[in-house]
């Protein structure tokens, strides 16, 4: 079964307009999605990937996967998934495009779409969500799919096929009877900085009803409004329940050193990119001011290198993986064999468009065959769901899991005609 063709579209969700997403940076989100579709000579079975955005740019992320087609245009499925390893140094480390990465910014986050796509394809050829597609895969199989280069300092494959092999002894014959596990989720769609108290209030005593115990709330514009909401919020889900606080990356470390002093009390589970994303060493500055804080960062690590060195150099307490920020499955299992070596928690982010999707299998395939640690959290956001055809389901503040054959992203035909922003009738 051959790859005929792949095509992109540049989708983008008016999500500005109610303040959705809105932090201390990014304060007009429109949820976008860089969106791959692989058509094979079977029309009823295509991949589809996505890369997150938050509107402008969208468009760059689809021209650079249509620099990769090339690599998978007229292979066969078979050939592909056997030479997935190959394909993403090719892409990844392309003798040209290399000098606008690599492995960063918009070629590798266009780099993560189109391999969600092919994994999905994957996935969906042997009839299995991408979670049991992974987990069933031999160990050393399995990583011989994936990318080690450059973490030989840390991590080899021998020992990355130890970890699994571990793993995986305590896995059923059958992985499908996997399928009632229900994985912890925390919430943070209560908290948006553009929203008003009231409207926070109203958000947070409803998700206390649903039954999360979990909540997250941004933080960064001004510390006196932070510590209003810190106490608006804790007067509502009490001391019982979990707090965090995001920044997205607004304070300079000096200024995150201060403004967790003025926090603290409000007992925060983690405090999300306080500052700049790639300052390892500004991290590790602030964890060594306040050693009894916890800090959790990844949605805009870059590479695998990076999160290399964050974990080696203990400047994180909690990895968040990002599903389309670094470069698929390919690169992500790495990480989280780094993560497990260190026994560091992984909680991945989650929100925007698609990444709850993506992390449902992400969380499964880590607390099944990788980590060792015994904390099993995951971000939720409610955002976009409406226009999946498979969304993630929540019960009872945890992820059920996905049993669809993929990796869960296929947007409904309705949507991608309405919001495509080229052609789409909303945005003309
Ligand atoms: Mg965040």
């Amino acid at each position: 079964m051959n790859v005929v063709k792949v095509t992109t579209q540049d989708i983008r969700f008016p999500t500005s307009k109610e303040n959705v997403g809105t932090d201390a940076v990014h304060v007009d989100c429109d949820y976008s999605a860089a969106y791959v579709k692989i058509e094979t000579e079977d029309k009823k079975l295509s991949g589809i990937g996505l890369t997150f955005t938050i509107g402008k740019g969208n468009d760059l992320c689809c021209k650079s996967i249509d620099y990769f087609k090339e690599f998978i245009e007229g292979k066969s499925i078979i050939y592909i998934e056997k030479n997935i390893s190959s394909i993403w140094e090719k892409v990844t480390n392309h003798s040209q495009l290399r000098w606008v990465g690599p492995q960063k910014g918009v070629t590798h986050i266009a780099a993560a779409a189109f391999f969600n796509a092919i994994w999905d394809l994957i996935a969906k050829y042997h009839k299995k969500p991408l979670w049991q597609y992974i987990i069933d895969l031999d160990a050393t199989e399995l990583v011989d799919k994936l990318s080690f280069t450059y973490l030989d300092d840390v991590i080899t494959k021998s020992e990355a096929g130890d970890i699994i092999n571990k793993n995986k002894k305590n896995l059923p014959k059958d992985t499908s009877s996997l399928n009632s596990t229900i994985f912890p989720a925390y919430t943070t769609a209560v908290g948006w900085l553009g929203y008003s108290d009231e409207k926070m209030t109203v958000l947070a005593e409803e998700n206390l009803k649903k039954g999360w115990t979990h909540f997250k709330m941004k933080v960064g514009q001004d510390i006196e409004r932070d510590i209003h909401r810190c106490k608006l919020i804790r007067s509502i889900i009490g001391h019982e329940n979990k707090l965090m606080v995001d920044s997205n990356q607004i304070w300079s470390v000096n200024e995150t050193i201060e403004y967790i002093g003025k926090l603290k009390h409000f007992d925060i589970m983690f405090y999300e990119e306080p500052t700049n994303p790639d300052d390892i060493l500004g991290f590790k500055k602030i964890k060594d001011a306040h050693p009894d804080i916890k800090l959790a960062t990844g949605e805009m690590i870059h590479n695998k290198v990076m999160f290399k060195q964050f974990i080696e150099n203990k400047s994180l307490d909690y990895c968040q993986i990002d599903s389309c920020r670094i470069a698929s499955i390919n690169e992500i299992i790495p990480v989280l064999l780094i993560a497990s070596k260190f026994n560091v928690p992984v909680i991945p982010h989650a929100g925007g468009v698609g990444l709850c999707e993506y992390v449902q299998h992400l969380n499964l395939i880590n607390k099944f065959i990788i980590t060792n640690n015994d904390l099993s959290l995951s971000e939720y956001a409610e955002s976009c769901a409406e226009h999946f055809e498979n969304p993630a389901i929540i019960k009872n503040g945890g992820y059920v899991t996905p049993t669809e054959p993929g990796y869960s992203v296929r947007i409904k035909e309705s949507s991608l005609k309405e919001f495509d922003f080229n052609n789409g009738k909303y945005w003309n």
